[in-house]
């Protein structure tokens, strides 16, 4: 579903998955943001939207408004941006990312709300702004700096790197 046209974009920023990188790892969101995309290759990333597709059969999903790609919404006084995650072990990536999604429609003038869903825990958690847009102006800006740079940050080990798409490049 396309809703840029019923809310038509003054300004693309950056994306949601830059910022979700940017706090999983700096060197990740570079190799990302320099087009080098590795994700396919990933189990994790094939059972987390295998998992999306079955839980949320009748959502209608990947909603583009405007230059952002959100995993599904649902319209009543207030949007609410739903995005759809595997496991909490990111939690503060996924929440960075929801509060970005609620910055850039408060742009467009689109008062929003976030759900986290992590469907295998059978759990939610309700994002909202209130006093946290400094927070999300610094990630943006951060991000823009990681993309910047010449060459990638220097990788740092741990463990979210055994479930990393780019491991190979890191380490190998
Ligand atoms: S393998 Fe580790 S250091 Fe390399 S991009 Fe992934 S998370 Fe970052």
């Amino acid at each position: 579903m396309d809703l840029t046209a019923e809310y038509p974009l003054n300004e693309l920023l950056i994306g949601g998955t830059e910022i979700n990188y940017l706090f999983i790892c700096p060197t990740k969101l570079w190799y990302f943001s320099h087009g080098i995309t590795m994700e396919q290759e990933n189990e994790w990333v094939d059972l987390g939207r295998f998992l999306h597709e079955r839980r949320y059969a009748s959502e209608e999903k990947e909603v583009q408004i405007g230059g952002i790609k959100i995993d599904f919404i649902r319209k009543g006084d207030t949007i609410e941006v739903h995005e759809v995650k595997l496991g909490k072990s990111m939690e503060r990536a996924h929440e960075m990312q929801a509060l970005y999604y609620i910055y850039y429609l408060k742009r467009l003038g689109i008062k929003a709300k976030a759900v986290l869903h992590y469907p295998k825990l059978n759990e939610t958690k309700e994002v909202t702004l209130d006093g946290r847009e400094e927070e999300v102006e610094e990630a943006i800006r951060e991000v823009q700096r990681v993309k910047s740079l010449p060459a990638p940050p220097e990788p740092v080990k741990s463990k979210k790197c055994k479930k990393c798409a780019y491991y190979e490049l890191c380490w190998v």
